[in-house]
């Protein structure tokens, strides 16, 4: 077959590529060498050769490089950088959730951000008592902090709520009978879902009662040979209203002393103090339940406690001996960092009246609407100045949530500036958003009734925020 004349055009285009050998030798990539080193250079050099060859095939064009060294340098630069540009970087949570999970939850302490960063820096004793120079147990110091935050017995903990509910049950129950209100089989987020954990942890689910209303005597009469649990799991995103009724732990325990039965229950979140003393809605809490008899109660790190994702399991002592002993264990161990930041979170807990300062999740719960109007009476001018005439900026009242399934309807009165996309200019309210989310530091907002809203609830470094939009 005779080549095409396009072919024959094309061929002569390729043969004036230059090779990766030719392109290392230039003098004005020699920087770039020094930066980020020959292999990484190569490298890049070959994927921008690659890209000028599908560009000839597809266009019969040459790369505009190609008679330029100055720019083949800063292209290639500008392509090096960008590989080492961190993905997981901050953004501007203005979401108006609080506990975004798909923002990474809660923000850390900075007590608990130094924590971490002196445990990834130096070894520390992790898995060794410093006393007697033998070996220590990895939630031994937890362990001691959360039973003077709760009044239990013994603590462990494992890398997030879902794995203390996991093993927690295959401890407790593996091979038998657990009791749970129809009610209470919660599904969160999906890939969470009780009937399931259950079925992973090797127990068989006895479900009593109705989806609105359990009664003890549903419990007591689903009480066989092969029980081993009775458990409860607090309905922590939705709530059933109207005609309904559930046991509290304590009826429970009642119930269980009687048939020498443990009593477990999973809070979900769990608030290590109380919301309702800050004007917010009340939360269960770890400590009412252990102070009910409850034998085992699970619940977040990284929910309202305000800390590193984790799941931390309280309770008697016999219970947590034996978690600690479970293979499970092993495999879902937290991580040096993870309890440093743990423990550095719960020390802030022992000196509870500096809470609201010190831990962002707080803080940013008990923000007042005062300080957020005057929040976004300062930003609204440079919001607006940054839309230009795309848009009109509005400082509007709206409901702020918490999140991760912690008081799934309550809303806190919150402040927010919203933007509409102005008609005829072109700008959309998806294109609005996406201009935000491209800033350096990304904005995250909500659309919502044709607009977008930016909840100020969350927006801490006020200063950077600006100052992006300024510039
Ligand atoms: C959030 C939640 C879980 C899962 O906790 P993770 O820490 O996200 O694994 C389990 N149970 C309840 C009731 C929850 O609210």
């Amino acid at each position: 077959m005779t080549p095409s004349p396009e072919d024959i055009d094309a061929r002569s285009l390729f043969a004036r590529l230059p090779s990766v050998d030719r392109l290392l030798a230039l003098p004005e990539l020699q920087a770039s060498q020094a930066r980020h080193g020959l292999l990484a250079l190569t490298e890049a050099l070959r994927r921008l050769l690659e890209a000028a060859r599908s560009e000839i095939r597809e266009h019969a064009r040459l790369p505009d490089w190609l008679d330029s060294p100055e720019h083949l340098a800063e292209r290639i630069d500008a392509a090096l950088a960008a590989r080492q540009r961190v993905a997981l970087a901050p953004v501007y949570n203005l979401s108006g959730t609080v506990l975004h999970t798909n923002l990474g939850r809660a923000t850390l302490a900075e007590e608990a951000v130094v924590a971490v960063a002196a445990a990834m820096r130096e070894p520390v004793a992790l898995e060794y008592d410093l006393d007697s120079a033998g070996r220590g147990h990895r939630d031994r110091v937890i362990g001691e902090l959360l039973s003077e935050l709760t009044g239990a017995e013994a603590a462990c903990v494992v890398n997030n709520n879902a794995a203390a509910v996991l093993i927690l049950l295959s401890t407790v129950a593996a091979g038998r009978e657990v009791v749970v209100s129809r009610g209470e089989l919660v599904e969160i987020g999906g890939a969470f879902r009780m009937p399931d954990v259950m079925r992973q942890a090797g127990c068989r689910l006895v479900e009593v009662g109705a989806t609105n209303r359990t009664h003890l005597k549903d419990y007591r009469q689903a009480i066989g040979p092969d029980t081993a649990l009775l458990m409860k799991a607090h309905t922590s995103n939705y709530a059933i209203e109207g005609f309904t009724s559930s046991v509290a732990e304590a009826q429970l325990v009642g119930l269980a002393r009687e048939h020498d039965l443990p009593v477990a229950t999973d809070l979900g979140s769990g608030a290590l103090i109380d919301l309702a003393r800050y004007g917010l809605p009340a939360e269960p809490m770890p400590q009412q339940m252990i102070a009910a008899g409850v034998d085992l109660v699970s619940f977040s790190g990284d929910k309202l406690l305000g800390g590193p994702q984790a799941g931390l399991i309280i309770g008697r002592k016999v219970w947590i001996d034996r978690i600690l002993q479970h293979p499970l264990k092993r495999a879902l161990r937290c991580d040096k960092m993870t309890l440093a930041a743990l423990e550095a979170t719960l020390r802030l807990y022992l000196e509870p009246e500096s809470l609201p300062e010190r831990l962002p999740t707080l803080r940013k719960l008990t923000r007042t609407a005062a300080q957020m109007q005057a929040l976004a009476e300062r930003l609204r001018p440079v919001l607006a100045d940054w839309t230009g005439d795309a848009a009109a900026v509005t400082i509007e009242p709206c409901l702020s949530q918490i999140g991760s399934g912690s008081l799934p309807v309550e809303r806190l009165p919150s402040v927010a500036l919203t933007l509409i996309p102005t008609d005829g200019r072109g700008a959309t309210l998806e294109g609005l958003a996406e201009r935000l989310r491209r800033l350096p530091t990304p904005v995250i907002g909500r659309l919502k009734d044709g607009r977008l809203w930016l909840d100020l609830r969350c927006l801490e470094d006020a200063a950077g925020f600006g100052a992006q939009l300024r510039s």
